[in-house]
Parts: C-alpha cells; sequence; structure tokens
C-alpha cells in the first residue's frame, strides 16, 4: 500500500488514499465554485492584502513566540517556547481561517455565512467576521455544547449571528455540521458554509490548512530569529486538526523537525470514552478509515460501522473524525500521535497557569500535558516513545485561552 501513497497524494484534495470528496450531487457545483474561487483567491494579490491587513490589523498577527523560561527549568528538559495563538481576537486560532473565508464569501458574492461550532470558539469566530464584514451568520450548534458553553452562545447573540440550537444525535459538533451542510444545501445561491477545521470535502482540507499555515510561518521565522536553528519538536492538539496543521505546514520538508499531535485520551481506551483517532499504540480502540462528513479518514466507529460517540473533557476535540492530512501523516510516519487523558490535561492547564501566568484552554491543555509526558512519563502508556532531551528545542502551540474553561477548571480544582 505504501508504495502508492506518494503518487495518490498527486491528487488534488487527496492525502495518500485520505481526503477526497464524498457529497450529494447537490453540493459537487458548489465544491467547485468555492475550489475555483480560493484558486483564484491564492494568486489575487488585493485578496492576500486584504488577508494580511484583516490578520494584522484585526486579528493581531503576528502572535508572539515566548520562551516559557519557569515551565522550561520545572521539567528539566528541553528549552520550550510558546506559539501565543491564545493572544489572538476572540482567544483561538480560529479566527485566522475565518477571515479568510469570510473574505472568500465576499468575493463569490455571499451575503450569507453558516458555520458549525461545538465548544463555541468557531461560532464566535465566524460572527465576529461576519459582522466585520457585513454578512449574515448563522451558527448550528448542538443543545448539549450550548448548555456547557453558554458564555459563547451570548457572545454570538450580542454579534449578531443566529444561533440555531441542534437537538438530534448526541446534540453536540457532529450533529451541529449535519445541520449547517443541510442548510447550506438547501440555500446555497446566496449562501457560503464556513466550515471550521480541516475537515470536510475537498477544497476545505488544503483551504484551512492554507489560511492557518501564517502560524508555521511566523512561528519558523521566530524561532530562527530566537535561537539560530530549527525545533526539533513541534506539540499541538488535535480535533480536526487546524491549528496542528498550521504549524507543522511550514516544517514537513525538514525531516530534522518531529512532529506531535496531541488527542484527547478523555477518560481511557474504550471506545466511547476517548477521542483518539490515531493512538491505537496506546491501547485506544475503535478508530478505522472510513467517511464522514464528506471525506475520507480515520473514523471512531462501531464494529458495524456506525459513528461512535466519544468523550472528551475539552469540547473542541471531542469529534470522532480528524482532518485527513493527519491521517496520512500518521501513515507516513511523518508526524506521530499520541492521546493524554482529562486528567492529564487538567493538570498540565494548573502547570502552566502557575508556572508561565497563562492559563490555557482545554485543548491546548492536551498538547502542553502531551509534551509533559515526553520529559517526565508517568504513564506506561508513552514508555514507548524516545524521552526529550536538555538539547531538544520545543515549540507548542498554544491554540486557545481558557476563560470558556473556568467553569470546568473550578469544579476539578474548586476555588483554592
Ligand atoms: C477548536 C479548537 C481546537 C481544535 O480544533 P483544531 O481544528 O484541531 O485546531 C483546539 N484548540 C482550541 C482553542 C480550539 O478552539
Amino acid at each position: 500500500m505504501s508504495s502508492t501513497l506518494h503518487t495518490a497524494t498527486l491528487a488534488p484534495g487527496r492525502f495518500g488514499p485520505y481526503g477526497g470528496r464524498y457529497v450529494p450531487e447537490t453540493l459537487m457545483v458548489p465544491l467547485f465554485e468555492l475550489e475555483r474561487a480560493y484558486e483564484a483567491a491564492k494568486s489575487d494579490p488585493q485578496f492576500q492584502v486584504e488577508f494580511a491587513s484583516l490578520l494584522k490589523n484585526f486579528a493581531g498577527r503576528p502572535t508572539p513566540l515566548q520562551f516559557a523560561a519557569r515551565l522550561t527549568s520545572h521539567l528539566g528538559g528541553p528549552r520550550i517556547y510558546i506559539k501565543r495563538e491564545d493572544l489572538l481576537h476572540t482567544g483561538a486560532h480560529k479566527i485566522n481561517n475565518a477571515i479568510g473565508q469570510g473574505l472568500l464569501a465576499v468575493k463569490m458574492g455571499k451575503p450569507r455565512i453558516v458555520a458549525e461550532t461545538g465548544a463555541g470558539q468557531h461560532g464566535v469566530a465566524s460572527a465576529t467576521v461576519a459582522a466585520h464584514l457585513g454578512l449574515e451568520c448563522v451558527v448550528y450548534m448542538g443543545t448539549e455544547d450550548m448548555a456547557r458553553q453558554s458564555l459563547n452562545v451570548s457572545r454570538m447573540r450580542m454579534l449578531g449571528a443566529q444561533v440555531v440550537g441542534v437537538e438530534s444525535g448526541s446534540r453536540t459538533l457532529k450533529d451541529a455540521i449535519n445541520e449547517a451542510m443541510r442548510d447550506w444545501v438547501t440555500n446555497v445561491r446566496n449562501t457560503h458554509y464556513l466550515l471550521g477545521s480541516v475537515l470536510g470535502a475537498h477544497p476545505y482540507p488544503t483551504m484551512v490548512r492554507d489560511f492557518h499555515s501564517v502560524i508555521g510561518r511566523e512561528a519558523r521565522e521566530q524561532i530562527l530569529a530566537a535561537e539560530k536553528r530549527l525545533p526539533t519538536h513541534l506539540f499541538a492538539c488535535v480535533g480536526g486538526g487546524s491549528n496542528a496543521i498550521g504549524l507543522f505546514h511550514q516544517f514537513l520538508r525538514d525531516p530534522g523537525v518531529k512532529m506531535v499531535g496531541i488527542e484527547a485520551g478523555g477518560r481511557g481506551g474504550q471506545l466511547g470514552e476517548h477521542a483518539a483517532r490515531l493512538a491505537a499504540h496506546q491501547g485506544f480502540t475503535g478508530a478505522r478509515p472510513g467517511v464522514l462528513q464528506g471525506t475520507y479518514t480515520y473514523i471512531l466507529q462501531t464494529e458495524d460501522g456506525q459513528i461512535a460517540t466519544t468523550h472528551s473533557i475539552s469540547a473542541g476535540l471531542d469529534y470522532p473524525a480528524i482532518g485527513p492530512e493527519h491521517a496520512w501523516l500518521a501513515d507516513e510516519g511523518r508526524a506521530e500521535y499520541s492521546a493524554v487523558t482529562d486528567q492529564g490535561a487538567l493538570e498540565a492547564a494548573r502547570l502552566l497557569s502557575r508556572t508561565e501566568g497563562i492559563i490555557p484552554a482545554l485543548e491546548s491543555a492536551h498538547a502542553v500535558a502531551g509534551l509533559i509526558e515526553r520529559i517526565s512519563p508517568n504513564s506506561s502508556s508513552n514508555a514507548d516513545r524516545p524521552r526529550l532531551t536538555p538539547d531538544d528545542l520545543v515549540i507548542v502551540n498554544l491554540s486557545g485561552r481558557g476563560d470558556k474553561d473556568m467553569d470546568t477548571y473550578t469544579r476539578a480544582f474548586g476555588t483554592k
């Protein structure tokens, strides 16, 4: 199989065997239209100037690459730098992609956007960009998530978006995506679907990656300026995989840079208790390749191929599929993936807060926890992985800030 992988990647929208475009016929035309608009935007200097200007003046780029002095000395391992995507407007990396697709909607003459959201971060980013660009915005959100993330629901409404509760299925992200796709099919003439991660049918996984690749471009320049060498390791959490691929992409051709994606290990390895799609080597069961929501990738599923329920303490990582490019990077061995538990993420969040003065989003705390496990492993699950040494140089992507997770942190740690 692997000898065919390289040639297969040449097909647009394919990452080895993964990716592609598995949608009902009614969506093929709008997907072609979007692909054409995106291809045109790539070489349209006016689009690129507007995109760069909004990233800088509206979102707050470039974000700092901060040396984590106290975390480094506390862990006693490699030098650790933190890419501060948490400092962006609206509090997470998601605004990069929302700005790119919002501008595309304007270029395509579509006055209305629909979006799905899990934790609410992508809904907030979409509502923010829609307000800024004068677009109508409808956000689909599972009612379970609406209850967990009521602050973000209020933010979206304040920004003028309509938030539609989704009662079907597990009432979480996957169900919200289904509803957003249904809306798009119905209203495709005036509506753009602003998908929030490197998921879905082509061109989304490629386009969303490109909009986030500014993270890695900046980080590369910043680490070279600070350390005069490339990092040895990159760490990022992986829900759909957009913040991770945004950091990784600029380093894929550097064989000395190892890439580690950290998934949600939840409460443990049994199917239903986690959202780890590429961590079978640690005993997280249930993932096999399949098609979900337009793309072929690793999916958590039952033996009969029903989509499995998932669990993570962090809503942004609680999704049964992973972006197809990550599936391919895992198969190729170019990036490695492992999972940390809810508890590991909580402890990492507290440690980062107290050593660096940064309260991370629970999602981002998974990346920090994954790094900690590779410096001082306390679980047998990662015992097979080589440990990082003081000669290593690490960049951790801090995808978002922890304000939205304060209820969870308070429940976990009390108020002391
Ligand atoms: C949504 C979100 C994630 C997960 O999405 P990816 O596409 O995997 O990046 C991670 N961190 C934060 C802060 C988020 O809001």
